[in-house]
């Protein structure tokens, strides 16, 4: 369905504030667009997508931020979720979408978890046309974003709707 993805970002950060300030993060939301980001996806799914990539932030940053930022170019929207953490070595960079796979073994065990996050992340985004991307470096923090369409706004599918009768009204009159 239609939604406004800024209200989702919005509501899984509201969601997460308390487990990022137990561990004295900061979750910091960049909205550069005053307006609403509509898009034509299935809400609960992608709810479930930023869900899992801003826990893994959370999870896997032991101080620093973790920024949730937009960015709009040529009709679609990208969400980026950044962090300062561990960081994911190259070698393993392919492999982190595998179910079951996480890279430290004994550090994820103390950290609970089944390593099925970004698998489920991965697939959602595959049944949406899309991708995750991930850039990375060990000790210094990793970036993982995807895209989305926009769709139309409800004032823009208002107007579409508008001209139409318009354009029937002047048929009628033919
Ligand atoms: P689950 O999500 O099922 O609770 P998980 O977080 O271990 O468990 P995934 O979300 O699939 O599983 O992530 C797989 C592995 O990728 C993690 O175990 C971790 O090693 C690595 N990883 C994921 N996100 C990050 C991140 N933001 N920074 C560093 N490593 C990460
Ligand atoms: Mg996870």
């Amino acid at each position: 369905e239609h939604f406004n993805i800024v209200n989702t970002v919005s509501d899984v950060i509201d969601q997460l504030e308390n487990k990022a300030e137990r561990k004295d993060l900061l979750i910091r939301f960049d909205k550069p667009y005053k307006d609403p980001i509509f898009v034509y996806a299935d809400a609960e799914r992608i709810y479930r997508v930023v869900m899992n990539l801003v826990s893994n932030a959370i999870k896997y940053t032991d101080e620093g931020e973790i920024v949730v930022g937009f960015e709009i170019t040529d009709q679609k929207v990208e969400v980026a979720v950044k962090d300062t953490g561990v960081g994911i070595p190259p070698e393993h960079l392919k492999r982190i979408f595998e179910r079951f796979f996480r890279v430290d073994k004994s550090r994820s065990k103390e950290k609970g978890g089944t390593g099925l996050g970004l698998a489920i992340v991965k697939h959602i985004l595959e049944a949406h046309d899309s991708k995750v991307s991930v850039l990375s470096t060990v000790n210094k923090g990793s970036i993982f974003s995807f895209k989305l369409p926009i769709g139309q706004s409800t004032a823009e599918m208002e107007e579409d709707a508008r001209r139409e009768m318009e354009l029937m009204e002047e048929e009628e009159y033919d």
